[in-house]
């Protein structure tokens, strides 16, 4: 059999395509089909919807829930709150239109058998913080699946989506994509009025701490690989905040959450001598970025800073002191459930490393950074607002479409709205769904374009490192190595280090400068011109290598925008240290870029900041 001609190619016709069937992608699934009972809506997702995406393990809290019911929040307390955390940028119009949805979402959760922790004496949510209600999590995501499942007209489980299709009868419109079957290798195509992104975020951009047989041990699922990005750039789509890349701490090893430690069980932080070192660099950090280190809660990036810092004067490792905590039983069994129910990992580092929190306190450390859209940071692509309530500045069309006709996300791919987590990012999704349901019904029968060539050569792009393989192995010197290709975890390797050094990783101490960055781009620049000599010696192999390609081109995206934004917005985060403060009167703003795929040329620019809640 040929690697091009005989391979099958399935098509598949629908009005509303769901790229990733992740919290945002079940969340646009449910509710396209709720406003579009005639519509075919087509979910597609790389591994298996039943636990796929950041929620795959189950989580122990939903951290978004404004508990509106009984008054406790309100959506303007929660704009403010991510204002505050992203020192100042966020897009308040989709932080909002989350926030006055959210807690619908999660009473459907609850509807549907997710069971929520009350709080025996008022019968409420149980809280664990102002804005996070804990829950018996470890079947979230197959109880938020099965109600996907049910809408779908289809689900197509691992299927890896490469690319958008383009519509050739008009020009900017997304007309659908194309992947492949990770297991029977076959060629899919869809075609759709509308396609809805909710693809994830970005690890393994940076260089992980662990490495080598640890490297998967990220904090971040190492199966969320930038497609999120990656698609919506190639057609065209303008990004934002891509320079905003997070870094968490937590526990040291396993990545475990800390969240509920120091919400719930009231744990706390000190150096290796027993010290709160929080105030030790209050001076510091006033001077870099002035009053912002006096908001209520400090944000999170300025958290981080301290840790580092002390860290830096040679005063860590930095623990959280559990010991006290652990003397209650009922405390000692939530912290332990903590990570039963949704980062196992961590109770098996402990249990390995001889860690009884009870007995020692447990080390802390920053992680590498991650590129995401719904946690304390806030990448993405650049989306229109909502009609009643974003300035026009920021609406060009239906609600989470993207600059690209047709385009829509949610999650993690949506950009400027940050603190979104697993049930914000689901509601994000469901009102992409209700706007995607709109337009296709405005399309009425206008009929969209896509040219049998322009599918054929996209799977031939497609399938090529397995035809570099087939060709290049016969020239293996020793191992696998071939000077006529490179496989992708050597790709993988060398982005990761190009990344971490010169763009702000761990090994830099998150630092980066203009000559940093400029070298980053050439290097960066070369490795793209390897990257079309991927060779992949089977299907496992030709997944690693699309997802390759979509963390390079996000990465590129990520180097420019730190290129771009002249100052350092979020110390803790990354540092620019040729422009060391925050510079609120030049860069209170967002930054865009846009990526031309015939040239290769990135265009930056800036897009203000509207304050719409005081
Ligand atoms: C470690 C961690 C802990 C968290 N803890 C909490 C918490 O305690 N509480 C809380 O509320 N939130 C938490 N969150 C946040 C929450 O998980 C995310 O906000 C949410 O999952 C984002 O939804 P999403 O749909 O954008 O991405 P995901 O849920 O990650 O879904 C993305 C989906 O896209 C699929 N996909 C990716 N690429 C492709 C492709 N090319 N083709 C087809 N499919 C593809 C993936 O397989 C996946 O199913 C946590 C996140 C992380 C990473």
């Amino acid at each position: 059999m040929g690697l091009f001609g005989g391979r099958k190619t399935v098509f598949v016709d629908s009005d509303i395509l769901v790229v990733g069937g992740g919290m945002a992608g079940c969340g646009a699934t449910y509710e396209s089909r709720y406003w579009g009972r005639d519509l075919k809506v087509v979910c597609v997702e790389k591994a298996n919807i039943e636990r796929s995406g950041a929620v795959a393990q189950g989580l122990y809290a939903i951290n978004c829930y404004m508990g509106m019911q009984w008054d406790e929040n309100q959506p303007e307390d929660h704009v403010r709150y991510a204002r505050n955390d992203l020192m100042g940028l966020v897009r308040e119009d989709l932080g909002y239109d989350i926030a006055r949805h959210v807690d619908s979402t999660v009473h459907k959760f609850e509807e549907w058998g997710l069971p929520i922790m009350k709080d025996p004496e008022t019968g409420r949510y149980l809280r664990e913080g102002k804005w996070q209600i804990m829950i018996h999590g470890e079947s979230y995501k197959p109880i938020v699946a099965e109600a996907a499942r049910k809408a779908a007209s289809e689900i197509y489980n691992r299927i890896m989506v490469t690319h958008l299709l383009m519509d050739e009868a008009k020009l900017n419109r997304v007309a659908g994509a194309v992947g492949f079957n990770v297991r029977t290798g076959d060629f899919y195509v869809f075609r759709a009025k509308a396609v809805i992104v909710a693809a994830g975020g970005a690890s393994h951009i940076f260089k992980p701490r662990a490495v080598g047989e640890g490297m998967g041990r990220t904090w971040y699922a190492p199966w969320s690989s930038a497609s999120a990005y990656a698609l919506p750039i190639l057609a065209g789509a303008k990004m934002t905040q891509m320079e905003n890349r997070i870094v968490l701490t937590r526990f040291k090893d396993g990545y475990g959450p800390v969240g509920a430690y120091f919400l719930h069980l009231k744990t706390y932080t000190e150096n290796a001598y027993g010290d709160n070192y929080e105030p030790t660099w209050y001076e510091n950090t006033k001077e870099l970025v002035g009053d912002y280190i006096d908001r209520q809660p400090v944000p999170t990036c300025l958290r981080n800073h301290a840790f580092l810092e002390e860290v830096k004067a040679g005063r860590g490792p930095i623990r959280m002191v559990t010991k006290e905590a652990f003397q209650d039983p009922h405390k000692e069994q939530v912290g332990w459930e903590n990570f039963l129910g949704m980062t196992i990992g961590q109770a098996v580092v402990w249990a390995s490393q001889n860690i009884d929190p009870k007995h020692i306190n447990p080390e802390l450390t920053t992680s590498e950074p991650y590129v995401m859209g719904s946690h304390a940071t806030c990448s993405g692509a650049w989306a229109s607002g909502p009609s009643d309530y974003a300035p026009s500045d920021y609406q060009w069309g239906y609600n989470r479409m993207m600059t690209v006709e047709g385009l829509f996300g949610a999650g993690d791919t949506i950009g400027g709205t940050a603190h979104k987590f697993s049930s914000g990012s689901y509601t994000e999704g469901r009102i992409a769904g209700k706007a995607a349901v709109n337009y296709v019904n405005d399309m009425k029968n206008e009929k969209f374009q896509v040219s049998q060539k322009q599918y054929q050569d996209l799977k031939k792009t497609i399938f090529q490192p397995l035809e570099n393989y087939q060709v290049g192995r016969n020239e293996i010197v020793a191992g696998t190595v071939s000077p006529s290709y490179i496989l992708p975890l050597n790709g993988l390797q060398r982005l990761e280090q190009i990344m971490d050094e010169y763009v702000g990783g761990i090994s830099a101490h998150y630092t980066t400068n203009e000559p940093l960055l400029t070298r980053g781009l050439e290097l960066l620049g070369m490795l793209k011109e390897d990257l079309n000599h991927l060779a992949a010696e089977d299907l496992h192999q030709l997944q690693r290598a699309w997802e390759l390609q979509h963390r390079f081109l996000s990465s590129e995206s990520v180097t420019h925008h730190t290129m771009f934004r002249t100052e350092t917005r979020w110390p803790g985060y990354y540092y620019r240290a040729d422009h060391p403060k925050l510079n609120d009167t030049d860069w209170h703003c967002f930054t865009l870029s846009q990526y031309d795929r015939e040239s290769g040329e990135w265009t930056m620019d800036k897009a203000p900041v509207y304050h719409i809640i005081d």
